[in-house]
C-alpha cells in the first residue's frame, strides 16, 4: 500500500432500488464494462468493486444488489450484506429514477441508507429522458425523504453530469492510502465476473420474468497452450420447464446465448475464448441455504 501526506481515499456503496441504473453508473465512472447491466432488475447480486484512481484519490465502488422486501432466504441474506455495507463505507450514492415516482421501495432504501449514518448523495438519473417538467418536483421528492449531502441530476447512459457528481464524492474522501496500484480496474473475483455476463445473456434473451431463479457457476477457466482459454460454466434454473426454455429448440437458445456471452468474455479476457455451457436443475435453490452457499451467496 502506498501512503502519501495529503492523498485521500474511500469507498463508495451505490444503491438504489432495481434498475435504477446502478451499473450503469458504475460503468460511466470506469468507462468500461465492471457490472452488467440489464433491462431487467436484479441482474447483479454480487457486490462487484470498481476502482477509481486520481491524481491525489481513490475511491473503491461498491455495486451492490438492490434492497427490496426480502421474500425468500435468498432476498433476506442479499439485505444483509447490504446493510452491513452501508455502515462500513465512507459514502453513500443513493440513485432515483426521474422517471419514476418514488415509491415505497424508494423509501425503503433511504431509510436504511439514512440509518447507517454514512454521508449520502441523492442522485435523481435518467434526466436525459425526464424532461424538465417531471425533473424539478423529483428534486424536490429527493429532498423531502431525507437529509443528504447533495441531491444532483444526472444521467449515467449519456454521462451528463458524472463528473460533478465524481467532484462531490472527492469531497466526501478522507485522508488514507491507495489501496491500489494505478491501474486497477475492478477486484472482483474473475469468475464471478464471467458468470455473471454468462447470466445476464441467459436473461436477457429468454425474457426471463424470474431473473434471480436463474445462477450461473463457472467450474472452470483453463488457458491453453494456443493462448485460448477454455471456460466451463452451469447454468442453474429452479424448474424443468426453465431448463426447456434455456436450452431452446434444438439446443438453439443455449447456443445463442453461450455466443453472446463469448463475445463479452473475449473483450473482458483480451483472447479467444471456447465456451462450454450445460444447464441444471436445482429445484428451489432461491430457498436452500446449502444451495446457496454453493453458489457463493
Ligand atoms: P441497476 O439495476 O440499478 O443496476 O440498473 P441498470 O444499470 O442495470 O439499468 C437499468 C436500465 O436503465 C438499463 O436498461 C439501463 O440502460 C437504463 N438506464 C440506466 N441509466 C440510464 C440513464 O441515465 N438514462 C436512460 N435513458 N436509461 C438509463
Ligand atoms: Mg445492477
Amino acid at each position: 500500500m502506498l501512503a502519501s501526506e495529503g492523498y485521500r481515499s474511500g469507498f463508495i456503496s451505490i444503491v438504489g432500488r432495481p434498475n435504477v441504473g446502478k451499473s450503469t453508473l458504475l460503468n460511466a465512472f470506469m468507462g468500461r464494462k465492471v457490472a452488467i447491466t440489464s433491462p431487467k432488475p436484479q441482474t447483479t447480486r454480487n457486490a462487484i468493486r470498481g476502482v477509481l484512481t486520481g491524481e491525489d484519490w481513490q475511491m473503491i465502488f461498491i455495486d451492490t444488489p438492490g434492497l427490496h422486501k426480502p421474500k425468500t432466504l435468498l432476498g433476506e441474506r442479499l439485505n444483509d450484506v447490504v446493510r452491513g455495507t452501508l455502515k462500513e463505507v465512507d459514502a453513500i450514492v443513493f440513485m432515483l429514477d426521474a422517471t419514476q415516482p418514488v415509491g415505497t421501495g424508494d423509501q425503503f432504501v433511504a431509510q436504511a441508507v439514512l440509518q447507517a449514518g454514512t454521508p449520502a448523495i441523492c442522485v435523481v438519473n435518467k434526466m436525459d429522458i425526464a424532461g424538465p417538467d417531471k425533473l424539478a418536483p423529483q428534486l424536490q421528492s429527493a429532498d423531502a425523504l431525507g437529509d443528504w449531502h447533495a441531491i444532483i441530476p444526472i444521467s449515467a447512459a449519456q454521462g451528463t453530469k458524472v463528473d460533478e457528481l465524481q467532484e462531490l464524492l472527492v469531497g466526501l474522501l478522507e485522508e488514507g492510502p491507495q489501496f491500489y496500484p494505478d491501474d486497477v480496474v475492478t477486484d472482483q473475483p474473475r469468475d464471478l465476473l464471467l458468470g455473471e455476463i454468462i447470466r445476464e445473456k441467459a436473461i436477457t434473451l429468454t425474457h426471463q420474468e424470474v431473473p434471480h431463479s436463474i445462477a450461473v457457476a463457472v467450474q472452470e477457466v483453463v488457458e491453453r497452450e494456443d493462448g485460448v482459454i477454455e471456460v466451463y460454466a452451469t447454468v442453474f434454473v429452479e424448474r424443468d420447464s426453465q431448463k426447456g426454455i434455456i436450452i431452446g429448440k434444438g439446443g438453439s437458445m443455449l447456443k445463442e446465448i453461450g455466443t453472446r456471452a463469448r463475445q463479452d468474455l473475449e473483450w473482458v479476457l483480451g483472447g479467444h475464448i471456447f465456451l462450454k455451457l450445460q444447464v441444471k436443475v436445482a429445484k428451489d435453490w432461491t430457498r436452500d441455504p446449502k444451495h446457496l452457499q454453493r453458489l457463493g451467496y
